[in-house]
């Protein structure tokens, strides 16, 4: 990838194939005299054109003056573009071949041929966005989901690069005392205070926690979570199961242990994929081999869930079967923050003989905090919304909300991850009364780490930072 900006490229940037319209870019110092030399419009030469207007003309060959097609164009001056740069986009019918030909004049006027996002890395380099907001360009480009353009969108505007740099300036506040009494040992600088630092590292920490709490939603936001519907048999599993996914699915007879072997299925619910697995007959004993397997599925799902729903039959009292099932999961770390329990009190429609109470001490008793507990009728359809939005709730936790800076890349969660782990480190040498050499070590770490989320030069800002607060050699 180049990364000189010393001259002008171009590309056609509509997508490849016939279109109604295309539109050719021309992006760097040269763009407007390439663009006049080969769009000849009524409205005249340089002088007379102006920045962001839409201007009727042709497209022609300067060597010939041979006409190519018809055309408008659009000029824009930097740095307000795209780019930061002059630029221009011509829109021409959308033939391939024309489009081809439309670049090949402005390649023949001294264009060169972008490279493959180059626009976007003239608009970074230029300063114009940062890391982060140009992987959220090409996030929008590609994105597939209404939850996946609000996302980009959001990083976009600059949300996780601006929680991004309130952690890293933090961390450089830590830093400046530091570094100053390193580099300069014997001028004079304020006194490092070890608390002051220490709060500092603090703040950052808090920041990087919950922007990798959004790391947590946006993987689920993209990739879904699974589920368990777990339960003695005949409580409604199956039933729930389908109700959920508004499908027959499961077979539902009213002979207990109907269901033998695992089911998986995809539900929307709420925007979010859930992977519900119907998880029938796993406290039975298995009376044949493929009961057997069913079983090992079972527990496999149940091994690997991060919620699940645990179904009473509230038409009967509380029995062993339900106690047993409530104990498995426990076992399994379920019913705790990070795996949590819904607790749905099926048949609803019948007359009780569970109240929420009598559930909720049953449960304690076997060591699990439901998340909540809903009255749901599978065969009502009661409920079923409420359990929905538990089942979301659970997954991405009650801050949710669309304005939250939601991570979706790898890259950012990684880099979060190891400032993170650096920051943490910090802290301890901190504590530990090592010398501050170590812990300005740990903190460059920190600060490296998440200037990669959004290519801020961390050199410079760390300067700039120990020059406006201290007045060394004064
Ligand atoms: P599973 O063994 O836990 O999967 O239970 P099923 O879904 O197979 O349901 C067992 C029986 O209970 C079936 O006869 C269902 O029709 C019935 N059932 C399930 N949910 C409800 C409900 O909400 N209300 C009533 N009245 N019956 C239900």
């Amino acid at each position: 990838m180049p990364f000189s900006m010393d001259d002008t490229i171009t590309a056609t940037a509509t997508a490849p194939g016939r279109g109604a319209i295309g539109v050719v870019r021309i992006s760097g110092p040269s763009a407007w005299n390439i663009g006049l030399a080969i769009f000849r419009s009524k409205s005249g030469g340089l002088k007379r054109i102006k920045p962001r207007y839409l201007y009727y003309g042709h497209v022609v060959n300067p060597a010939n003056s041979e006409q190519l097609d018809e055309a408008l164009a659009v000029f824009f001056r930097g740095p307000h573009t795209y780019t930061a740069e002059d630029m221009i986009e011509i829109q021409s019918h959308g033939s391939p071949l024309i489009l081809r030909r439309i670049t090949e004049l402005a390649l023949a006027q001294g264009a060169r041929s972008a490279e493959p996002g180059e626009f976007t890395l003239r608009a970074f380099l230029n300063g114009r966005i940062d890391l982060a907001q140009a992987e959220a360009i090409a996030d929008l480009v590609s994105s597939s989901s209404d939850a996946a353009i609000r996302q980009s969108l959001h990083q976009l505007e600059g949300t996780l690069s601006r929680q991004t740099k309130l952690a890293n300036d933090a961390i450089l506040r830590a830093m400046a005392p530091i570094e100053a009494s390193i580099d300069f040992p014997e001028e004079e600088v304020p006194p490092v205070e070890r608390r002051n630092i220490q709060q500092l590292i603090q703040s950052a920490q808090s920041i990087a926690a919950e922007l990798l709490s959004g790391a947590e939603r946006g993987r689920i936001a993209r990739e879904g979570i699974s589920c368990v519907i777990a339960g003695r048999p005949n409580a409604g599993k199956s039933s729930l199961f389908n109700a959920l996914l508004q499908m027959d699915r499961a077979i539902v007879t009213a002979m207990a242990g109907t269901t033998r072997d695992t089911l998986e299925e995809t539900a929307l619910l709420g925007g979010v994929a859930v992977r519900l697995t119907d998880t029938a007959g796993i406290t039975e004993i298995a009376s044949d081999e493929a009961e057997a397997i069913g079983v090992q599925r079972s527990k496999t799902a149940l091994d690997n869930a991060e919620i699940a729903i645990l179904v009473i039959d509230s038409s009967l009292a509380l029995c062993e079967e339900d106690t047993t099932a409530a104990h498995m999961l426990a076992e399994k770390g379920y019913g705790a923050a990070r795996r949590p329990i819904i607790a749905a009190l099926n048949k609803a429609d019948m007359p009780h003989a569970v109240t929420a109470a009598a559930l909720r001490s049953m449960l304690d008793a076997a060591g699990v905090q439901p998340f909540t507990i809903i009255e749901t009728s599978a065969v009502e359809k009661t409920g079923l919304r409420e359990l929905e939005t538990a089942i979301t709730q659970a997954a991405l936790g009650d801050q949710f909300a669309e304005h939250a800076p939601i991570v979706a890349r790898a890259r950012h969660r990684d880099a979060l991850l190891r400032a993170s782990e650096a920051l943490a480190e910090a802290q301890q040498t901190l504590i530990s009364g090592a010398p501050l050499d170590f812990v300005a070590e740990d903190l460059r770490e920190a600060s490296a780490r998440l200037s990669e989320i959004t290519g801020f030069q961390v050199t410079e800002d760390l300067l700039t930072i120990i020059f406006r607060d201290f007045c060394i050699g004064k």
